[in-house]
């Protein structure tokens, strides 16, 4: 047997559990930046759904469903919908990072079934209304999100202030002002007002702005999107209604239900070079090298021991697996798993290694030390098994040609590429 491999014949899933996780934080090291934003910087390449492909416009209606049903900050409340053909009519089972908020999230994604397949018998000139009820329901449910951005808006424009002051053109005092309408918007206000913005000549000033001077207008951007995505999702789910109307009408939705786990802190080695060495063991010179490599990496560790990690069942990985263990038939054939945000890396390797012939979701590639795998009944425990060890492998490889090619402490070169397909590196 390979030095350092994992033997699925005589480790408990607990400690082929435990590997993946020094497996992970590994990763999570490489991606590491420890200075300026973002904190975790992937290598790995981003990838959005691929529109040139035939069911792009039903898992881009899916995922935007997802979107609606998270009310908190994006990280913080994460959802996924799975839809399954029941031959007669469709149910939806949906699933959160906290299972706790699933139920809220369910009924709301009820109502917006209603919503929509009322919408769907209706002209498409006449939808306003539908979508009009589409945002007020759900921006309503999410007020701590939207607050949130404005928030930031208001601090990322307080940056802009600051750099106009040192000399400016027209279109950029103008850009200015009319973000400002935004941030001192009442909440009720918020999200019409970035809608408004949206539409406006100002908006299309941002994205050039955005492209040529990049910096805060690129953050600003960014920032007006998020607090357009209500407006974004109500009106693409509703002007796609009728294509999906016999799947939205008499559609169930259901929480899908999650074996309890011990949410104990996970349990990590204390230096850079201990927690190599957990993974690549005395394989050779990675754990010493990336040692001395990632040594400015220390304080991330000392803060991941400080405050303790519990493990969490992100989303998609629940709802691939829910579908994997009942056997359940897609909605029109297609093994789509959708979800409010991209796919991390531990989610999307968990999801290529079930048996499931699942479609590549949007991926973002970050890896979080905070992710366990679903539990299956105990006759799949030999597959589970099989799953982290291939899983852990693939990681190994990865990251040791990170160490060793010095791909680390950086992110990826942006791809302008919208219409790519994901793709994990081969290593
Ligand atoms: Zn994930």
């Amino acid at each position: 047997m390979e030095t350092g491999s994992t033997n699925i014949i005589t480790q408990s899933i607990d400690e082929l559990e435990a590997d993946f996780n020094h497996a992970s934080l590994t990763k999570v090291l490489t991606q590491y930046i420890p200075q300026g934003k973002p904190r975790h910087g992937t290598h790995n390449r981003v990838t959005k759904l691929d529109k040139a492909q035939r069911m792009w416009t039903w898992r881009r209606f899916l995922d935007y469903l997802c979107a609606l049903c998270s009310f908190l900050d994006a990280g913080d409340d994460i959802a996924s919908i799975g839809v399954q053909s029941l031959g007669y009519r469709a149910c939806f089972w949906l699933a959160t990072n906290e299972p706790g908020r699933a139920k809220a999230s369910a009924e709301h994604l009820q109502r917006l079934i209603q919503i929509l397949e009322n919408a769907s018998n209706v002209p498409l000139e006449r939808r306003l209304p539908f979508m009009r009820a589409v945002i007020e329901a759900s921006a309503g449910a999410a007020k701590h999100r939207y607050i949130l951005y404005q928030r930031k808006l208001k601090h990322t424009l307080n940056i802009l202030e600051k750099e106009l002051q040192s000399g400016t053109t027209s279109k950029e005092t103008t850009v200015y002002n009319d973000l400002h309408t935004i941030v001192t918007a009442s909440s009720e206000q918020v999200v019409g007002s970035a809608e408004a913005f949206f539409h406006s000549a100002s908006y299309q000033n941002l994205v050039q702005l955005a492209a040529t001077k990049q910096g805060v207008y690129k953050d600003l951007r960014h920032l007006v999107g998020r607090l357009c995505l209500w407006y974004n999702a109500a009106s693409f789910v509703v002007r796609h209604a009728t294509e999906f109307r016999q799947v939205l009408a008499g559609a169930d939705v259901q929480v899908i239900s999650q074996r309890d786990f011990e949410k104990k802190p996970i349990a990590i080695a204390s230096t850079v070079q201990g927690v190599f060495a957990k993974v690549f063991r005395s394989q050779g010179p990675i754990a010493p090298m990336a040692g001395q490599r990632l040594a400015y990496c220390q304080p991330l560790l000392d803060a991941l021991h400080t405050k303790p990690q519990r493990p969490i069942i992100h989303a998609e990985a629940a709802m691939a697996h829910y579908f994997s263990e009942k056997g359940l038939t897609f909605a029109y054939n297609d093994p789509y798993i959708s979800c409010s945000k991209p796919s991390c890396y531990a989610c999307m390797l968990y999801m290529r290694a079930l048996p499931l012939d699942l479609v590549d979701r949007p991926y973002h590639g970050n890896a979080w030390l905070r992710w366990k795998m679903p539990v299956s009944r105990s006759d799949n425990e030999r597959r589970d098994a099989r799953i982290l060890r291939d899983m852990f492998d693939f990681v190994r490889r990865d990251v040791e040609s990170c160490v060793m090619g010095e791909r680390y402490g950086r992110r990826a070169v942006f791809e302008s590429t919208t219409g790519m397909s994901g793709q994990l590196p081969e290593v």
